[in-house]
């Protein structure tokens, strides 16, 4: 994760807990952040000069003098968060409570160049001008797209350079967790691990809603669900990408007489993921041979994500990325039965659940994270 001028951990750590509990006094925040009530008064007296929290009446009477309820001005400031597909480009704008407020979904051509990619931002930001929600954002974020390969960063770089706000940028998997719990998916306590399918297969934790951060080449793709498998490139055989990647799903159904045409596909190198998708929407809609080829590729996914959440001890496995939104019911159903066989067979409680954060929980995320990132409450801070 890159970025600049973050703001101060103890104004993000209040901001944060007002908005857990949407009304809350000071004493309340001291209690639950562990710190001093003089230094809660001093940065809620900053926050709220910023304009970015309000008084909203007073609590009922404990015995003494009744405190003041603080809750979040949402109207204050706003951030924007952007993922950049191989075939489209989603911009959503959210306020401070992490509501979606607007969104921008614009299609891209697979081989557009950084140039081209700028342009349609513009073309998707000026969309959210109209909604006036420019003037008061905080900063931009992007999730890394893994869909436009290994030149993904260097994207984001160049269209960063050309944006009057800060930007931050994180992995699809961080955003897509962050989206998924600021929507309300995910319990806010407990240890909850996100799955995000797309080209690849990445997994992020997140304690109580907070990221524990796991390293730049994090990935599920080697994770090893049948030893007698293929050999793979890694050195090792039978890893999860060889089951249950796009491209796998895709070389399957390529490989069933009359299948591809049936559905539609385009197989190309370019429409990979979107072809996935429509593999998955064909299952989800009760083809059998489509039905077939997903299943063995839930299975495979089912078998790496129960190793990671059987040994972190997970509370909560939450699947995200078009492909299985595609197919959430079959999802649900089919990942959610392996992982109940397993953990009740080992006395483990595990809960399974799809992601339906729309338009996308990576952009929902990317947008979360530039809020925690940038709301900055010192005067004459940008917003
Ligand atoms: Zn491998």
């Amino acid at each position: 994760m890159v970025g600049e001028r973050r703001a101060s951990t103890t104004d993000t750590a209040i901001l944060e807990v007002v908005r857990r509990r949407t009304e809350t006094t000071r004493v309340e925040i001291s209690r639950e952040l562990g710190v001093t009530p003089a230094t809660v008064t001093y940065a809620v007296k900053r926050l709220m000069a910023a304009g970015l929290v309000v008084e909203s009446g007073l609590a009922d009477s404990t015995g003494g003098k009744r405190a003041s309820l603080l809750r979040l001005n949402d109207r204050a400031r706003w951030a924007i968060g952007c993922t950049i597909d191989a075939d489209r480009l989603s911009v959503v704008a959210v306020d401070m409570t992490g509501a979606l407020r607007s969104r921008a979904v614009l299609p891209l051509d697979p081989a557009a160049g950084p140039d081209a990619v700028a342009v349609v931002l513009d073309q998707a930001l000026s969309m959210m001008e109209r909604d006036g929600t420019l003037a008061t954002t905080t900063g931009i974020g992007f999730a890394l797209p893994t869909g436009r390969g290994d030149g993904a960063s260097d994207l984001v770089s160049t269209l960063s350079s050309r944006l009057p706000h800060p930007t931050v940028s994180g992995s699809c998997a961080l955003c897509a967790a962050l989206g998924s719990f600021w929507s309300g998916e995910q319990p806010e306590q407990g240890l909850t691990a996100t799955v995000h399918v797309d080209a690849g297969f990445g997994a992020v934790l997140l304690q109580d809603g907070q990221p524990l951060r796991s390293g730049e080449g994090s990935t599920m793709d080697h994770v090893c669900v049948d030893p007698a498998g293929p050999p793979c490139h890694c050195g090792g055989s039978g890893c999860l990408h060889q089951y249950a990647s796009s491209r796998a799903l895709v070389d399957a159904a390529a490989g069933v007489e009359g299948l591809a045409e049936q559905l539609g596909l385009a197989l190309t190198e370019r429409t990979v993921d979107s072809d996935a998708v429509l593999i998955a929407m064909a299952a989800a809609h009760g083809d059998q041979r489509a039905g077939e080829i997903l299943h063995g590729a839930l299975i495979a996914l089912a078998q790496a994500a129960w190793g990671l959440a059987s040994s972190l001890g997970v509370d909560t496995l939450v699947f995200s990325g078009a492909t299985l939104q595609a197919a959430s019911g079959v999802v649900r159903e089919t990942i959610g039965e392996h992982i109940a066989v397993r953990a009740a067979a080992t006395g483990q409680m595990i809960r399974v659940q799809v992601s339906q954060v729309q338009p996308h929980p990576g952009a929902v995320g990317a947008a979360v994270l530039a809020l925690q990132t940038f709301m900055d409450p010192r005067p004459g801070a940008p917003g």
